[in-house]
C-alpha cells in the first residue's frame, strides 16, 4: 500500500498502481495509465478506480413502457386493499400502517423472520426518481420504523433490523411499483454482522463510536457532503457500488430508536441524493439502513445508511456487477467518491 492514513484505528489504505496497455491513439504503443486501488476501513472491501471507461449513462433511458400502468400490480390503488393482508394485531396493532401516501403491509416472501413491504405511494403505480421528495420518503421511512418498533415490542429477540430498498428491475426489484422492504431477525445479515464485529473491536480498542469516529475522520476531506440535523452524509473511501453515499445518524443506536427529526433529516438528504442520481441520468438504486443488533448501544454503533446506483433498465443492459464485484468483492469504477461528493454537495 502506497498511502495509509490512520485516524483512531480507522485505516484508509490506497495502492497507486499503473495499468500497462496499448495506446489506441498512438499506434498501439504500450503506455502506463494510473490505476488506484483502495480498501474500505470498515468492511475491508476493495475498489479500483480506472480511467476512461465511461461506465456512466450518457443520456436518460426511456422507461415509459416499463413503468406504464396496466397488467397486474398488487400495490395499485384499485386492488391494494384486496391483495395485501394486515399483520396480526398482536404483532402490529394497526394491522396495516398508513402515513401520508405510504402503506406498510406484510411481505409475502419469507426471507426474514419478520419483514414488511412499504409502498411509498399507494395512490399511483410509479414514482419517477425525480419525484421522491423528503415528505414522501419521510412518510415511508417513518411508517417502516413504526412497523419495526411494533415488531421489536412483539418479539424483542428479533433484534437485527434493517430497512432496505430495490428500485426498478436492475436493482433486483420484481415489482415496478416502488417499495421498500425491512428485515427483523434473530441473526444479522452478512454485512450487518461485519459492521457489528467492527464496532465491538473499535470499542474494545478504546474507540468511542466506530461510525462517529469515521464521520469525524472524513469531515475535513473532500468526501464529506454535509449534514442535515443529526445525520452526516459522505461518500465512502472505497465504495462498493456506483455513486455510493453513506449517512450516519448521530445520537441513535438502532433503526427502532430513530426519532421523527432524525427520519426527516435522513429523508431530506436522501431526496437530494436521488435528485443528483436523476441529474446523472441514473434510474435504479439500492439502499440499506442498517441497525446494530442487540448490543448496538453497548458497542456505540449508530444506524448506517448506504445507497448505490445500479445499471439503468435498458434492454440488453450491461450489469454494473461484473466478476470483480460478484466474486471478488472489488468494485471497478471510473468515478471517484470525491467527484460524487463534490457534485452532491451543491445540493446541501
Ligand atoms: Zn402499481
Amino acid at each position: 500500500m502506497d498511502q495509509v492514513r490512520e485516524v483512531k484505528g480507522l485505516v484508509f489504505a490506497q495502492a497507486n498502481l499503473v495499468g500497462r496497455v496499448p495506446d489506441v491513439s498512438n499506434g498501439g504503443v504500450f503506455t502506463e495509465i494510473p490505476l488506484v486501488q483502495r480498501i474500505d476501513p470498515i468492511f475491508g472491501t476493495r475498489t479500483r478506480f480506472v480511467q476512461g471507461a465511461k461506465l456512466q449513462p450518457a443520456s436518460k433511458s426511456d422507461i415509459s413502457e416499463l413503468v406504464a400502468p396496466g397488467g397486474f400490480c398488487p400495490f395499485c390503488p384499485e386492488v391494494v386493499e384486496r391483495f395485501t393482508f394486515p399483520f396480526p394485531t398482536e404483532m402490529v396493532p394497526k394491522g396495516k400502517i398508513r402515513r401520508g401516501k405510504a402503506l406498510v403491509v406484510p411481505n409475502i416472501l419469507a426471507y426474514s423472520t419478520y419483514s414488511a413491504v412499504g409502498i411509498y405511494d399507494a395512490t399511483r403505480h410509479f414514482v419517477p426518481i425525480e419525484e421522491f421528495d423528503a415528505s414522501l420518503l419521510g412518510d415511508a421511512l417513518g411508517a417502516m420504523v413504526e412497523h419495526a418498533r411494533d415488531i421489536r415490542a412483539f418479539d424483542p429477540a428479533a433484534a437485527y433490523s434493517s430497512i432496505n430498498a430495490n428500485y426498478l428491475p436492475p436493482s433486483g426489484s420484481s415489482l415496478i411499483h416502488p417499495h421498500l422492504q425491512s428485515s427483523h431477525d434473530y441473526v444479522p445479515l452478512a454485512r450487518q454482522a461485519q459492521l457489528i464485529e467492527r464496532a465491538r473491536l473499535h470499542r474494545e480498542q478504546g474507540g468511542a463510536s466506530l461510525l462517529v469516529d469515521l464521520v469525524e475522520a472524513e469531515r475535513a476531506t473532500d468526501r464529506f457532503i454535509g449534514s442535515v440535523g443529526e445525520v452526516d452524509f459522505f461518500t465512502p473511501w472505497a465504495p462498493s457500488g456506483f455513486r455510493e453515499v453513506w449517512a450516519v445518524v448521530r445520537n441513535s443506536h438502532d433503526v427502532v430508536a430513530l426519532s421523527e427529526a432524525q427520519i426527516d433529516s435522513l429523508s431530506i438528504g436522501l431526496a437530494r441524493i436521488l435528485a443528483s442520481y436523476a441529474a446523472w441520468n441514473l434510474l435504479s438504486f439500492n439502499f440499506a439502513l442498517t441497525g446494530g443488533g442487540p448490543m448496538s448501544a453497548e458497542f456505540g454503533l449508530n444506524p448506517l445508511f448506504r445507497i448505490v446506483a445500479r445499471s439503468n433498465p435498458d434492454a440488453f443492459y450491461r450489469s454494473d456487477v461484473t466478476y470483480f464485484e460478484r466474486l471478488y468483492a472489488e468494485l471497478m469504477v471510473d468515478v471517484t467518491p470525491e467527484e460524487t461528493a463534490m457534485e452532491i454537495r451543491e445540493l446541501f
